[in-house]
């Protein structure tokens, strides 16, 4: 049932006077639920209650860590049918959508929780004592990552489930140990509300502590804010746009005791067309990229925003193709009014500059809130000079730069910002012909794709879902798969500690049969 409420550990709360509905961009009404905005104080609350609840939270085991996890998954299968229509109602999106981004984020707690139980995430190093060792005796050296403290996530508007309440950051943060506050999305009030019950019915079936999870509504910038500066807030998990994500980083930094903001931004995905491919397939390259383009209404963080090519008939063949083919694609719903209005005026402000060219544009009539799709073309040089062009358009959007030779296509990759993924449609030969086309690429991006799209991430553990700024605040991380973990870990080392007081993890036994770096060599032996 959504009561509209905060959730401040195990207790309701709603002692704001600022309410707020959440839309249904499909009939272009709001929604009944009324949702009251955490207050202060209630924010405090939660900052408070997670940090008393890190003191045992952080202590527990990977076996309990799993079984809470595990029991989160099955609570939000539990929701059934009920969570499928309000997420349906404030998204705009369809229902099997929806039911797939179930899937996907009931599975990435279910591979959290494999990853902690089995538990050599924690990257166990120990140097053991050399007492005779001269001039100086060598001291017992053990370490491991231990969670950070309190983490804030952001949901995203994009993926109201897998991005969300439940979704890969909270996942990662519980998984490691850290209490999570998530700040829920005001669009997707309703979803985030329906997933909440279901964490905290795990976490008392599972024995958590009060304060493990907090869910609180807000419709502005003011509780995010926040949440960022609370002392006891250890870490920032976001999702969203460039200026979103900049300014909670900037804010964080800025705290008398600065912390890690983890900001997933803004990215237009570059996808670089080499001509011997197109040669042969720029038909079918431009079909596949005009259901890429268009998918999900184009409000994925990995929606090809950009196609580089080398003037040519490939190139002239793969735009006429596109053209035709991305007008056939019937135009989706999008997420809400203000993302649709965002994804207008950036249409317009990018076909507006000198030197654009619109080849497609899909303008039959259709309802309220639909994204119509278009793809401009523009001289390599143009593109160069304009940086407006460099930015990137949320929704079914797509500019296509006719480069006029390798050196200007390498010249542009260089000059991009840092991007999620760069895609290279090439032959073989043409990938080893043009190993600086390909360095600059691999210099801009977090992952690099062959003769394919980029949209569509899957959850594993060589996924690498990040890259350098502005795609993420810090490239060195990523945010979809198991490894995500990292981010709420930091790592710790005991010295001359005795066995029987130390985690089980760097014990002499190994009673967990880790696998550990033993004087440098890894091994799942005891001691
Ligand atoms: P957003 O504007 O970045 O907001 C995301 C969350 O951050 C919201 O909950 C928002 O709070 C909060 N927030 C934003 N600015 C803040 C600030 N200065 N201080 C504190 N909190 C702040 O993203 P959105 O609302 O989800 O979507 C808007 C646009 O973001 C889209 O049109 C798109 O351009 C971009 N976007 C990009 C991606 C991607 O993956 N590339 C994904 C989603 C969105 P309130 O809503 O409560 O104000």
């Amino acid at each position: 049932m959504i009561t509209g409420k905060n959730y401040i550990g195990n207790s309701l709360s709603a002692n704001g006077n600022k309410t707020f509905t959440t839309f249904n961009p499909q009939t272009n009404t709001e929604n009944a639920s009324v949702f009251t905005e955490a207050t202060a104080e209630e924010i405090n609350q939660a900052a408070i209650l997670a940090n008393q609840a890190f003191q045992s939270y952080s202590k527990k085991s990977g076996k309990e860590k799993a079984a809470f996890l595990r029991a989160i998954a099955d609570e939000i299968e539990a929701l059934g049918e009920a969570l499928i229509e309000v997420y349906t109602s404030e998204s705009g999106l369809p229902a099997g959508r929806a039911m797939g981004e179930r899937g996907r984020t009931v599975g990435q707690l279910r591979a959290f929780a494999l990853h902690v139980e089995e538990g050599s995430w924690v990257e166990a190093s120990i140097d053991t004592a050399q007492p005779e060792r001269q001039p100086i005796p060598k001291v017992d050296l053990r370490k491991m990552n231990v969670p950070l403290g309190p983490i804030v996530v952001f949901g995203a508007s994009n993926f109201p489930l897998a991005f969300s309440t439940a979704g890969g950051d909270t996942a990662a943060a519980l998984a490691a140990g850290c209490p999570v506050i998530v700040k829920s999305h005001p669009m997707h009030a309703g979803t985030g509300e329906l997933v909440a019950s279901a964490v905290l019915k795990a976490a008392e079936k599972t024995g958590m502590p009060n304060g493990v999870f907090s869910n609180l509504n807000s419709s502005g910038i003011e509780v995010g804010q926040q949440l960022v500066q609370h002392p006891a807030v250890k870490g920032v998990g976001f999702t969203g746009s460039i200026r979103g994500g900049r300014a909670l980083f900037d804010l964080a930094a800025q705290r008398p005791e600065p912390i890690p903001v983890f900001a997933e931004m803004g990215s237009i995905n570059p996808v670089v067309l080499l001509p011997e491919a197109l040669n042969t397939g720029a038909a079918s390259w431009a079909t596949t990229y005009a259901g890429s383009i268009t998918l999900g209404a184009g409000q994925f963080c990995t929606n090809p925003g950009l196609l580089l090519g080398i003037k040519g008939e490939g190139l002239d063949q793969f735009g006429q193709t596109l053209a035709e083919e991305i007008v056939k694609v019937t135009p989706t719903c999008m997420l809400h009014p203000n993302i649709y209005g965002a994804y207008e005026a950036g249409k317009e402000r990018a076909v507006s500059q000198e030197g654009l060219e619109v080849i497609a544009a899909y303008n039959d009539e259709v309802s309220a809130n639909y994204g119509r799709q278009i793809v401009s073309k523009v001289a390599g040089k143009t593109f160069l000079e304009n940086p407006t062009l460099h930015h990137e358009v949320f929704g079914p959007f797509s500019l296509l730069v006719e480069c006029e030779n390798e050196s200007q296509l390498e010249e542009i990759i260089t000059k991009l910002e840092g991007q999620l993924t760069g895609t290279i449609i090439a032959s073989e030969t043409e990938i080893a012909a043009n190993s600086g086309i390909v360095n600059a690429l691999q210099n801009r991006v977090g992952r690099i794709i062959f003769n394919g799209v980029p949209t569509g991430v899957e959850v594993c553990p060589s996924m690498l879902h990040g890259g350098p700024y502005p795609a993420s605040t810090d490239a060195r991380f990523t945010a979809v798969g198991v490894d995500s973990i990292k981010r709420w870990v930091r790592p710790f080392s005991f010295q001359a500690w005795p066995d029987n007081l130390l985690p089980e993890e760097l014990r002499n036994e190994n009673p967990l049969e880790i696998l550990r770096n033993i004087n440098g060599i890894k091994t799942t032996d005891k001691l």
